[in-house]
C-alpha cells in the first residue's frame, strides 16, 4: 500500500468509528475554549473538565477573570498542574483581550500565538474548533499514530503537522485531528497495543 492509499483507508476507518467526533474539552464560547486548551497542557482533558466549571463559575469572561488575583486563579487550577505559569498566562492573556481586543478572542494564528501561554498547538485548536479554520493541531497522540502508520518520520510535532497537512485534504483536517485523538486514546496507546485486532494496522496488512 502506498501512503495515499493508507491515508484513504485510515480516513474511511476513522469515519466509521468516529463519524461525529465531539470537542473533548467542555466550553461555552471561544474564550472558555481557549482557557480550557491552555489548561490541558500536560494534563488530561477529564481533569480539565472537572476544573473549568469551578473556574468559569467565578469568571467566564476576560473582564471577570482579571478581577480575580493570579493567586486565586492558581488555587482553582492547581490540580491541572503548572499552576503558577498557567495562572499568570490566564490573567495576562485576559488583560490583553480586554485592553487590545475589546474582550474578544482574536481569530488569527499570529494574534493568538502572541498571547501569553498560547503556542502554535493551542492556537491551532482554537482556530480549528472555535473559528472553523483549517488547522491540524498535533498532540502526542497524533504524533505517535502518524509515526506508527508510516505517514511521518515523527522527528518533531512540527514535521508531523507538515506531513499530515500534505497527505490529507484541507477540508478534512478539523474532523480528522479529533478522530485520530479518539482513535489513539481507544486503540493505540503509547505502550501495549494489539496489532492483530487493531482496526487500522490489521487492515493495512491485509491489503
Ligand atoms: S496496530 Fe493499532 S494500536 Fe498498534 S500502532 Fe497500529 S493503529 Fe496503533
Amino acid at each position: 500500500m502506498n501512503k495515499k492509499e493508507r491515508c484513504q483507508l485510515i480516513q474511511t476507518i476513522l469515519d466509521q468509528l468516529f463519524p461525529s467526533p465531539e470537542i473533548p474539552l467542555q466550553h461555552q464560547d471561544t474564550y472558555t475554549l481557549l482557557i480550557a486548551v491552555l489548561l490541558s497542557a500536560q494534563c488530561t482533558d477529564q481533569r480539565v473538565n472537572l476544573i473549568t466549571p469551578i473556574l468559569f463559575a467565578r469568571a467566564r469572561a476576560p473582564e471577570k477573570m482579571i478581577q480575580l488575583s493570579i493567586e486565586e486563579i492558581k488555587q482553582i487550577i492547581q490540580p491541572c498542574g503548572l499552576g503558577n505559569a498557567k495562572a499568570k498566562a490566564i490573567w495576562n492573556l485576559s488583560r490583553i483581550l480586554v485592553e487590545k481586543y475589546a474582550g474578544k478572542v482574536p481569530d488569527s494564528f499570529e494574534a493568538l500565538e502572541d498571547l501569553p501561554g498560547v503556542g502554535h498547538k493551542t492556537a491551532s485548536v482554537v482556530m480549528s474548533q472555535a473559528f472553523k479554520q483549517p488547522a491540524f493541531p498535533v498532540d502526542t497522540h497524533i504524533h505517535r499514530c502518524a509515526k506508527r502508520w508510516g505517514l511521518s518520520k515523527g522527528s518533531s510535532v512540527e514535521q508531523t503537522e507538515r506531513d499530515l497537512k500534505r497527505l490529507f485534504p484541507k477540508e478534512s483536517w478539523n474532523k480528522l485531528h479529533l478522530q485520530i485523538i479518539y482513535f489513539a486514546r481507544n486503540y493505540c496507546p503509547a505502550r501495549g497495543h494489539d496489532s492483530s485486532t487493531c482496526p487500522i494496522c490489521s487492515q493495512m496488512r491485509q491489503l
